[in-house]
């Protein structure tokens, strides 16, 4: 792609301009890595700031929506990951900002609050218009970057918020979201989960129903691109068979690092990259590190009680019960397991990267929608240019740690649009 081309001519200028000692400085930074993760030197900080920076998923919407937060927030207390000042501070161009519909709050009218969050999200941008613009292709990306703005994007999660209905699924592309994961935790009418698959009272349907299948097929023409975070394994390869484009995992990690049902195994790695497709690290630690993720799960009964309480408590008030009031009990039961060090986050990308290979691993934050929850340092966009840092500092090249920053996405992005536009020609 020419952007790229573009980049890598700026970066080859300025590494044959930096003096010696200039190098022996940056060395000397790079061995100074903590739990919390490297100190950023100026030649990663320039290999960084000459990337586009792609992050596939943060649920920043449900602040925009419920917390009434504003992403030009300047407030040094607030504990988001995502505001445009973190952005900028980490070179973040495009983000994907999530639009989540929660399948119990919203029973019943699951479209009309997919409605609002994708509202949300464009009230942002309207409100930002020098900081801020909404963007639909790769060419709004490059456009956004040129201009030093944050892309804002759109994801769908969870396929329950088509309602069953194709022409929901056709609206959503017309209002601009450029991706659906098929499944949230739940399975819905067509796409079983890996967060119930063990349910026995859910019906599941041996992963991708028929209309499921349709669904797919439907996006590629439309050039969404199909997401597989949250799928039960059979979903996974049943969405991969049908897709006629390379697939992402917007916010998924590896689960030979990480026993998570919801992490990919190396196989379904290999599958991604004979698709062409992409696999954006979560930086939860829970997916992130197995012991935070036991610890979690022996909690977790305890946990889901205290919420539930919190949340019956409210709702007999009379008020309206949102994400942000679950989070606030989440965070303080997060707050109760020790944080992985940095270096849990670079190990996933390092693993995807060795088996399914360098062009098939990217960023997937899910800021803002792990209560807190991350590992060691990584404590908001603002820590992105650590992740350079650390592949540097594990001998990647600055070409390939541009292509996991988001080169691959933007590449796979590409590839469904062309495959949209091939299908549509048809
Ligand atoms: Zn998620």
């Amino acid at each position: 792609m020419t952007w790229l081309k573009r980049r890598r001519c700026l970066f080859t200028l300025f590494a044959f301009s930096v003096s010696v000692s200039f190098l022996a400085a940056a060395q000397v930074a790079a061995d100074s890595s903590s739990a919390s993760g490297p100190v950023v030197s100026l030649l990663a900080r320039a290999i960084h700031d000459s990337a586009i920076v792609v992050d596939t998923h943060a649920d920043t919407p449900q602040r925009f929506l419920d917390g009434n937060f504003d992403i030009a927030s300047t407030d040094p207390n607030d504990i988001g990951h995502i505001s445009l000042d973190k952005a900028q501070r980490g070179n973040l161009g495009a983000e994907f900002f999530s639009i989540w519909v929660e399948p119990e709050t919203n029973e019943g009218h699951f479209a009309r609050h997919t409605f609002d969050l994708i509202d949300s999200v464009y009230e942002q941008a309207a409100r930002h218009p020098d900081r801020m613009m909404m963007a639909f292709s790769v060419a709004d990306i490059e456009r956004a970057h040129e201009q030093h703005k944050l892309a804002a994007l759109m994801g769908i999660e969870g396929g329950h918020s088509i309602e069953n209905d194709i022409h929901l699924l056709r609206d959503y592309y017309r209002l601009g979201v450029r991706y659906m994961t098929l499944s949230w935790s739940n399975t819905n009418e067509w796409a079983d989960s890996s967060g119930d698959i063990d349910d026995p009272k859910v019906q599941h349907h041996n992963g991708l129903a028929e209309f499921g299948k349709q669904v797919v097929l439907e996006m590629n023409r439309l050039g969404m691109m199909v997401d597989i975070s949250h799928v039960s394994d059979k979903t996974f390869w049943d969405a991969i068979a049908t897709s006629k484009a390379p697939i992402i995992a917007s916010h998924s990690s590896a689960r030979a690092l990480s026993n998570a049902p919801r992490n990919m195994t190396d196989d379904m790695l290999r599958a991604v990259a004979k698709n062409g497709g992409v696999v954006d690290v979560n930086f939860s630690s829970g997916f992130l590190d197995q012991k935070y993720w036991d610890a979690a799960q022996a909690q977790a009964k305890q946990r889901n009680a205290a919420v539930q309480a919190y949340v019956e408590k409210k709702r007999a008030s009379g008020a309206t019960v949102t994400y942000m009031d679950e989070d606030r009990i989440e965070r303080e039961w997060a707050a109760k397991i020790p944080r992985p060090p940095f270096s849990v986050l670079i190990d996933h990308i390092d693993h995807i990267a060795k088996v399914a290979g360098v062009e098939h691993v990217g960023l997937g934050s899910d800021f803002d929608g792990v209560s807190g929850a991350t590992p060691q340092g990584m404590d908001s966009a603002a820590d992105l240019p650590k992740i350079t840092q650390a592949l540097l500092d594990r001998g990647y090249s600055a070409e390939d740690i541009r292509k996991i920053l988001g080169g691959n996405l933007l590449r796979v992005f590409g590839e469904v649009e062309r495959v949209s536009r091939e299908m549509q020609q048809k």
